[in-house]
This record gives C-alpha cells, sequence and structure tokens, in this order.
C-alpha cells in the first residue's frame, strides 16, 4: 500500500474541506475502498474517514417520503420497519446484495459509490481507461461475460454492480449532496452516468463532495414490487441482470409501474417508452413483452455476455408477472447478523 494521510473528522463542513483535494477519498463502511486501495487501484494520499459524522439517521420527511442517511449501513436500512412497509422493494433489493456481515458495515453512501467489478479494473497490469484514462479496454474484446449491454461506450463496457440502486432508480429517489459550492440535490436518474469518452467518472459527483443522504419520496409501492435477481450463486454473487419493478394497479389495469434493470449497464437502467407500455395495460403477459422489448431496445452484446441480452428479456417479463401477482419477498422477514 501506498503511504496516506488520514483525518476523521466530528463535522460535515470539516469533511468537505478535507475531502477537497484531487487525491482525497472518504472511507465509510470500506468494504470497496480498502479492497481497492489493498490491490493498488485506488490510491488515494488522503483518507478521509466520514463514521464519525451525524449521517446515520433515517428520518421520516414532510409529506411521507423518508430521508437514509449517507451512513446508515444496509442493513439498518434494509430492516427498518418504515422501509420495509412502505419501501420493500429497497428491502429486497439491498438484501439481495453481498452478505449479512458485509451489510452491516456497508453504508449507503458507499453503495451508491461503488466502483465496477470489472475484472480489468481490479487488476493492474491489463488495461483499462477506468483506472487509468487512455490506457484502453482489456474487456472490449477480452473476457466481458458480466458486463454492459446497453449504454457502452468504445472506451468502457463496465456495469455498475449495486442492487440497491437499482431499486432506489425505479423509486425516483434523490440524492443529497454537499461540497465546497454548498448543498445540492440530484435526481437519481442522473446520479450515476454511461461511460462515453470520460468512464473513469463513474457518477455526478463534483469534486470533494459528499452524498449525505438518499431521499424516498412519498409513493406508494408496497403491494405490487419486486426485486429479481439472477447471478451465478444464490448468495455473495453480483448480478448478470436484475430487474426492479414498483406497480400500482388500479380497478385491474396498471395505473403507473417503473421499471430498472441491473447488471446490464454503468447506471441503472430505465425507458420511459418501456414504461408508457405498460401505463393503462392489462396487467398481463402481452403488455410485459411490449416493456420488455422496450426496455431492452438496443442492447448490444460483447461476445461472452450476448446471453444477457435474452435473460434481461425474459427476466423483466417475470419481474413484471411476480409483482402484478403481488408475490411476497421472502428475503425481508428475518434480520441474521
Ligand atoms: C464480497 C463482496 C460482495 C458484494 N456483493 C454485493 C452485491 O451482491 N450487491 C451489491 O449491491 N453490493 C455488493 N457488494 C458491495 C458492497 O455493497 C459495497 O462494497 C458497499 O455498499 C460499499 O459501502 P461502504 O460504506 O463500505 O463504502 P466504502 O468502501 O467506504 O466506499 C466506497 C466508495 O464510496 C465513496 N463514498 C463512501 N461514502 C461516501 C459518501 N457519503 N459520499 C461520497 N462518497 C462516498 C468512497 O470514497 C469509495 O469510493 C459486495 C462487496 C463485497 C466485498
Ligand atoms: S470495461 Fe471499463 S472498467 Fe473494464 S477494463 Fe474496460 S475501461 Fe476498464
Amino acid at each position: 500500500m501506498i503511504r496516506f494521510d488520514y483525518a476523521r473528522p466530528d463535522a460535515v463542513a470539516d469533511a468537505v474541506r478535507a475531502g477537497a483535494g484531487e487525491h482525497a477519498a472518504f472511507l465509510a463502511g470500506g468494504t470497496n475502498l480498502v479492497d481497492l486501495m489493498k490491490e493498488n487501484v485506488a490510491r488515494p494520499l488522503e483518507v478521509v474517514d466520514i463514521n464519525r459524522l451525524p449521517l446515520g439517521e433515517i428520518t421520516d420527511l414532510d409529506g411521507g417520503g423518508l430521508r437514509l442517511g449517507a451512513l446508515a449501513t444496509n442493513n439498518d436500512t434494509a430492516y427498518d420497519d418504515r422501509v420495509q412497509a412502505r419501501y420493500p422493494l429497497l428491502s429486497s433489493a439491498i438484501l439481495a446484495g453481498a452478505s449479512p456481515q458485509l451489510r452491516n458495515a456497508a453504508t449507503n453512501g458507499g453503495n451508491l459509490n461503488q466502483r465496477t467489478r470489472c475484472y480489468y479494473f481490479y487488476d493492474v497490469d491489463t488495461p483499462c481507461n477506468k483506472r487509468e484514462p487512455g490506457a484502453g479496454c482489456g474487456a472490449i474484446g477480452g473476457v466481458n461475460r458480466i458486463h454492459a449491454i446497453l449504454g457502452a461506450s468504445s472506451q468502457c463496457i463496465a456495469t455498475h454492480p449495486s442492487d440497491m440502486c437499482v431499486a432506489l432508480a425505479a423509486l425516483d429517489a434523490q440524492v443529497q449532496v454537499t461540497g465546497p459550492e454548498g448543498d445540492r440535490t440530484i435526481a437519481f436518474a442522473d446520479y450515476h452516468r454511461l461511460p462515453g469518452d470520460e468512464p473513469w467518472r463513474d457518477n455526478s459527483l463534483k469534486p470533494g463532495e459528499l452524498v449525505t443522504a438518499v431521499d424516498l419520496p412519498p409513493e406508494d409501492f408496497s403491494t405490487n414490487y419486486t426485486y429479481l435477481k439472477l447471478r451465478d450463486r444464490l448468495s455473495y454473487a453480483f448480478a448478470l441482470v436484475s430487474v426492479a419493478v414498483a406497480m400500482r394497479i388500479e380497478d385491474g389495469r396498471i395505473a403507473e409501474a417503473r421499471l430498472a434493470l441491473g447488471g446490464v449497464a454503468h447506471k441503472p437502467w430505465r425507458s420511459a417508452e418501456a414504461e408508457a407500455a405498460l401505463s393503462g395495460a392489462d396487467p398481463g403477459k402481452p403488455a410485459f413483452a411490449l416493456a420488455a422489448d422496450a426496455l431492452i431496445a438496443g442492447a448490444v452484446g460483447q461476445g461472452d455476455n450476448s446471453f444477457k441480452i435474452d435473460l434481461a428479456r425474459r427476466a423483466t417479463v417475470r419481474a413484471l408477472e411476480q409483482a402484478a401477482a403481488g408475490t411476497p419477498q421472502s428475503q425481508t422477514d428475518k434480520r441474521i447478523r
């Protein structure tokens, strides 16, 4: 490991000041950052430990929404009574990820900002534009079974690995940040970015900006929802494809539907056309198949990962069927420490 300075401020303003340097990194649960430092992928010269900041609470918002503190752990969030009752899609997505031990350490802010799991990004002996701008991309033409089928560029075909973020995208969450230029709110759809020709930028945070909270709007999708995650083994594995569905059914028709795909792009993938195809429709296979086709329109395989196109289509139909049927999600009922 390289040498670095370490600071552990008590106040958000001090953390923002300490994190403003070009080579600074915020340390939350450390379940991703510390791994990357050990692998020599992340080489911060200043590590700003934010664990003493007062950002660990989950609080009700006026009007019925919920604010998830950036330092609330993934498990505390998933098992919060209000999250389970009002946002079970989010609980299910979080609990589909990692392991109980990891989720006890991992924080909400860290989950949003975790880096890709592209093998080449982790292997410092191979070219990677995300790790080293201009170096090339080992995954294009290489081993790319886990890579993107949507929104990729000629510079990078990495995916965003988070489960939680797929649900947050479907729920239209908002990210609260504070930085050297003050506070701002970022719509979740604009938080993560596509790689384009700047694949080293995962999200729209400006230098030194700190995520302080994630706000959930008050909509109620607690009856018809699903988080479906398909992966190589049943636990402790990242999604090859995942689908978050939040739906409202009124008088036998779909009044509103939200759909987001994970494991297929550099950010959770939504499509206005897919959701429009569901609006007002009968909740059945014909509408679900149309929506699935719209959601993956433009998908391109890279070779090893071409199977994901059909997998995403079929997973979307299945997730919509489960959500429409109100199939309960089995993972939210007991806490394992
Ligand atoms: C073996 C293993 C399996 C996993 N499986 C899954 C899985 O299936 N699904 C899944 O979704 N995740 C999975 N994860 C990833 C895990 O969810 C993340 O590592 C975790 O959420 C990161 O949170 P953290 O608090 O530990 O972040 P850290 O490691 O502390 O930080 C991660 C990044 O976020 C930045 N950061 C942290 N907090 C903030 C903030 N408030 N503002 C701005 N930047 C910030 C850091 O600077 C760093 O760049 C797995 C991890 C491991 C090690
Ligand atoms: S896909 Fe992206 S992260 Fe992976 S090697 Fe290519 S540039 Fe790097």
